[in-house]
């Protein structure tokens, strides 16, 4: 396989140049605007990204690296709303005001001075380097990792640092220098549309005569096994008498800036009535959040909690599962009026 690495190279781009999906970060050459998609594909699907519009409307509100270098907390969390692990677009806007201070606010092309800024690793500075300056730079993300442990049959876990290790220096001598943009995209593309988890479509694939797998839906190995934890999780839904919710600012480390309904132990409002259910996932927790109903009268604020009106609560950044109960609330309780 890997001495046929040009033959391979040559079909995989080949295929891409007729069956390539069109992404707006494949049309740009715009450091700013390919670093906006890596970090919003990192832990988020492409249909959501696209789909739901996140991409177009982050760069509408945030342009460019002094956009959003300037950015406040509320706005910077609400444009991000619904895309979850929400330090990434804090840590989006560090790279930002770095960008600025230590390169007058362009991008550097240099592998080295790419890993210095804030929020920068291996893989991101490979993908800036190849999708924004079409230069060398060696590129792993989870697709790549499963494609490459299946072209060369790979049965060591790819968790562990030596596998990992292995996986990357592969993907170092396939990738072809001369066209790194083109390559990458590729081979990505390999991996979300051919190569897919779970059972590849080997029959349709472009690579398949250079591919070692064996049984390639067992592949890639991983050590790890994720653990979930199932956790409930009470909420207060509390109006007072001007139509406010009760509504608490996080300060946890997760979700810092965001606000949602009040929490409490269950044991705490069990006997209040449940008016909404929402089941959500987070990590490796499964939260089953249900939200009770009380009576404002009955409870005093806690530190970080504050009446907030419906308009002003439309403005702040939330998560999205109590995004959904809350507006879901708000409209039962106008209906009923
Ligand atoms: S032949 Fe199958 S397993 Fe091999 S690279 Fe193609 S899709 Fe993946």
């Amino acid at each position: 396989m890997l001495e046929r690495r040009e033959a391979f190279r040559d079909a995989l781009v080949k295929w891409f140049g007729r069956h390539g999906r069109d992404y707006p970060w494949r049309r740009t050459r715009d450091a700013y605007e390919v670093l906006v998609s890596e970090v919003m594909l990192q832990q988020t699907q492409i249909a959501t990204v696209l789909g739901k519009g996140y991409y177009t409307r982050f760069l509408e509100t945030y342009p460019d690296v002094a956009a959003l270098a300037a950015a406040d907390d509320a706005p910077l969390l609400r444009v991000w709303e619904g895309l979850g692990y929400y330090r990434r677009a804090r840590m989006l806007r560090e790279t930002a005001r770095a960008v600025i201070a230590r390169h007058r606010g362009e991008f550097p092309r240099d592998l080295h001075e790419l890993l210095d800024l804030p929020g920068i690793g291996p893989y991101t500075a490979g993908a800036l380097r190849a999708f924004a300056f079409d230069l060398p730079g060696t590129v792993v993300d989870g697709n790549v990792i499963r494609v490459l442990a299946r072209l060369m049959n790979f049965s060591s876990p790819v968790d562990q640092s030596q596998g990992l290790r292995q996986i990357w220096q592969w993907a170092e001598v396939l990738e072809d220098k001369a066209h790194p943009r083109i390559y990458h995209s590729a081979l990505m593309e390999l991996g979300q549309t051919r190569c897919r988890p779970g059972v590849p479509e080997c029959n349709a694939c472009p690579v398949a005569g250079f591919c070692l797998a064996q049984e390639p839906a067992r592949l890639p190995v991983k050590q790890r096994k994720t653990a979930i934890t199932e956790v409930d999780e009470h909420a207060l839904w509390l109006r007072d008498e001007s139509g406010r919710v009760l509504l608490h600012c996080e300060d946890g480390k997760r979700r810092t800036g965001l606000w949602k309904l009040p929490t409490r132990a269950g044991a705490e409002i069990a006997c209040l009535p449940v008016v909404a259910e929402q089941r959500y996932a987070i990590t490796r927790y499964r939260v089953w959040l249900r939200v009770h109903a009380g009576t404002a009268q009955g409870f005093a604020p806690l530190e970080g909690e504050a009446w907030l009106s419906p308009e002003a609560i439309a403005r702040l950044p939330m998560p999205s599962p109590f995004r959904s109960v809350l507006q879901k609330l708000l409209e039962e309780s106008t209906d009923r009026v």
